[in-house]
């Protein structure tokens, strides 16, 4: 048994999801299921699915994005830990940063929280320049706050989406 500290109630939080190899669209539909069987936590709803161009280090297949709300009574640090046992799980290796990825979890928001700890900052630093995060996070909360930044319907003014590319429902483009 994993023992967590939790919240007395519970929070709402968002998770961003990406992947660049060993079948993305698979990678993203199963790291859902299993976010949503994480203990104290209540799976909420999810984005499409998004292809994206990769960002960072270009010489790599394109990505596959998602952000997934979710209801949660752990605490963020424990949060963080389930995702990175999920990336795990899934097969992740880190190479080197912006690398090809099987699996990448990041939290974005938890509730209007800001956490600045050693390895685990929240809101996600980068996520207010990522198209590939703000236009999937708009899909499913255009209303949600990002402590010290605005709506996030707003700050997605602020980005290039025109590389991105809505995927059916069955993952093919
Ligand atoms: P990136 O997601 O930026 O491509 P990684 O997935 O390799 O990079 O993340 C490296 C580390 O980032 C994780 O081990 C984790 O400790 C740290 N980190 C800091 N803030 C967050 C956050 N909000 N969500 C997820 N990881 C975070
Ligand atoms: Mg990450």
């Amino acid at each position: 048994m994993t023992l967590v500290s939790r919240q007395s109630s519970a929070v709402t939080a968002f998770v961003a999801l990406g992947s660049n190899l060993g079948d993305p669209p698979a990678q993203i539909r199963r790291a859902l299921q299993t976010l949503a069987a994480m203990p104290e936590t209540r799976f909420v709803r999810r984005s499409s699915l998004y292809r994206n161009p990769p960002a960072g280090y270009l010489d790599q297949p394109e990505f596959v994005n998602a952000v997934a709300e979710i209801e949660t009574r752990l605490e963020p640090r424990d949060l963080l830990e389930q995702l990175l046992a999920i990336e795990r799980a899934q097969g992740r290796v880190r190479d080197f940063p912006n690398a090809p990825r099987t699996l990448d979890l990041d939290i974005l928001l938890y509730g209007e929280r800001t956490v600045l700890e050693p390895g685990l900052t929240i809101p996600h630093p980068r996520m207010l320049e990522r198209a590939f995060v703000l236009v999937p996070l708009a899909e499913i909360a255009p209303d949600a706050v990002v402590p010290g930044g605005g709506r996030i319907a707003d700050l997605l003014q602020n980005v290039d989406a025109s590389g991105m590319l809505k995927l059916s429902d069955s993952g093919l483009a």
